[in-house]
C-alpha cells in the first residue's frame, strides 16, 4: 500500500496575516483536498463531530466548522452537523447551543444521527468481537461524511480522535428494542459489572458521573445498577477511585471493539466518500462527554485533514509525542516532561493499540506523508504576507 498523503497546518502564524493563521491555512488545506472529489451535487453530507457536554467546552470552534460547511456548499453539497444520543437527546441539542454550536454560527443544521430518543440505528455486522451492531441512521443513510475530531486523551482507550469520534459516536444509543448499542463496546451485553463492598468509600462519584441515573445506594447501603436505565457506557467504573467497580471488558478488547465499530460505519459509505479532520488543539486529558474540561497536557499542534483514517490518526498520535508538555495539566501532576506516547503516560492504555487494529481491519495504512501548508495564496498566487489583518 503506498503512503496516505495526510495535510497540516500548524498552529504557529508566522506573519500577521489572516492567511499565515490556522483558519486560513485550513481553508486552502480544503482548497487543495478538492472537496468536489467526496462530495457529488445534491449529496447529503454529515459533519460527524462530538457536542461537548456542559462543562466540557474544549471541542472544534465553530469558525472552523463554518469553513468546512461553506467549502460543502460550494460543491452543492447540503451539510448537517451531527452525534448521537448520550445524554437525553434535546438536552444534548441544547449543550451543543451553549458551545456554540448550532446553524446560525456554522451554517447547518445540527441533528441527532439516531434520532432524538437515540434508537434510530440500522444494524450493520462488524468483526468477531461485536458481530453486528446498530450504526446511526442518518449516518448509515448518508452518502458523504466528514469526520470532524477533536483530538484528546480518553479515561478508557487513552486517546480520542477519528476513530473513537465514528467507533462510539457514530453507533445509535439504543435500538427499537431498547437494547444498548453503544455501551457493547463498553462491556458486552451479556456481561455485568460487579461491585466490591470492601472496597468501596462510599464516595458517591460513580452515581454522580452516571449520566442516566443507573446505579445508586439502596437503603441498605447496597450498591445497585439498574439495567433497565443502565446504557452500559463505563463511567461508573472508570472514576472510581477506589477501582471498587469493575467491568467486564480489558483495552485490547476495547480497542479492538473501537476499530471494528468504525469499520462497521464506513462499511455503509462508498469509495471516496468519507474525509476526515483532526483538530490537535486543546489536547487536554479526557474525553469531551465528560462534566468538565482539564488544563491541555501538551501545546497545541494544528489540524490534519486526510481521506485515510488509520494515517490520520496515526500522524496526529506521533505530532502529539513531539510537542511540549504543559506542566499545568496532569501530565505536570505525574511528572511527565517529554510528550512521547503522552496517553498512555496518563492514561495507561496505549491509543496506537487502536490504530494498528484500524490498520489490521484494512481501514487505511499506518503509512503516510505529511504535506504542510505553510499559507493561503493570495488570489493573485503570491505568498508575501501582508502586514495587518485580513
Ligand atoms: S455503566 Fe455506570 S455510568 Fe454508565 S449508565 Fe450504567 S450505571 Fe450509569
Ligand atoms: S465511586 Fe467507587 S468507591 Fe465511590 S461509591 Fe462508587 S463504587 Fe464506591
Amino acid at each position: 500500500m503506498s503512503k496516505a498523503k495526510v495535510y497540516f497546518a500548524s498552529v504557529r502564524a508566522h506573519a500577521f496575516d489572516y492567511d499565515y493563521g490556522m483558519v486560513g491555512k485550513f481553508e486552502e488545506i480544503l482548497n487543495q483536498v478538492d472537496l468536489g472529489n467526496y462530495v457529488e451535487e445534491d449529496d447529503y453530507v454529515a459533519l460527524k463531530m462530538h457536542l461537548g457536554s456542559h462543562g466540557a467546552y474544549r471541542t472544534v470552534r465553530p469558525v472552523f466548522l463554518r469553513k468546512l460547511v461553506d467549502a460543502v456548499r460550494d460543491q452543492k453539497g447540503q451539510p448537517f452537523i451531527c452525534d448521537t444520543v448520550r445524554i437525553p437527546g434535546l438536552e444534548y441539542l441544547r449543550t451543543a447551543n451553549r458551545n456554540g454550536i448550532n446553524e446560525l454560527s456554522t451554517g447547518a443544521p445540527v441533528l441527532m444521527a439516531d434520532g432524538i430518543f437515540g434508537m434510530d440505528s440500522v444494524t450493520v455486522k462488524t468483526g468477531p468481537i461485536l458481530g453486528e451492531i446498530g450504526v446511526a441512521s442518518a449516518m448509515h443513510d448518508a452518502p458523504s461524511m466528514i469526520v470532524v475530531s477533536h483530538c484528546k486523551g480518553h479515561i478508557a482507550s487513552g486517546y480520542g480522535g477519528a476513530i473513537k469520534n465514528l467507533g462510539m459516536g457514530g453507533i445509535a444509543f439504543k435500538d427499537r428494542k431498547g437494547n444498548a448499542q453503544r455501551g457493547k463496546m463498553h462491556f458486552l451485553q451479556n456481561a455485568e459489572l460487579t461491585w466490591d463492598e470492601e472496597k468501596c468509600s462510599q464516595c458517591l462519584q460513580c452515581i454522580n458521573a452516571c449520566p442516566h441515573e443507573g446505579i445508586a445506594f439502596d437503603e441498605g447501603n447496597k450498591l445497585n445498577i439498574y439495567s433497565e436505565k443502565c446504557a452500559r457506557c463505563g463511567r461508573c467504573a472508570r472514576v472510581c477511585p477506589e477501582a471498587a467497580l469493575i467491568l467486564p471488558q480489558n483495552d485490547e478488547m476495547f480497542q479492538g471493539v473501537l476499530a471494528e465499530a468504525a469499520g462497521a460505519v464506513l462499511s455503509t459509505f462508498g469509495k471516496n466518500k468519507v474525509l476526515y479532520v483532526n483538530f490537535i488543539t486543546d489536547i487536554h486529558p479526557e474525553c469531551d462527554c465528560m462534566p468538565m474540561a482539564d488544563s491541555a497536557l501538551v501545546s497545541d499542534v494544528g489540524v490534519l485533514v486526510s481521506d485515510d483514517i488509520v494515517a490520520i490518526e496515526k500522524a496526529t498520535l506521533d505530532l502529539i509525542g513531539e510537542a511540549q508538555v504543559l506542566q499545568n495539566s496532569k501530565a505536570g501532576d505525574k511528572d511527565i516532561t517529554e510528550a512521547g506516547n503522552i496517553f498512555e503516560k496518563v492514561h495507561g492504555k496505549d491509543p496506537y493499540m487502536q490504530v494498528k487494529a484500524a490498520a489490521k481491519a484494512g481501514l487505511g495504512t499506518m503509512e503516510y506523508e505529511l504535506k504542510t501548508i505553510e499559507c493561503k495564496p493570495k488570489p493573485d498566487g503570491s505568498t508575501e504576507p501582508r502586514m495587518f489583518g485580513h
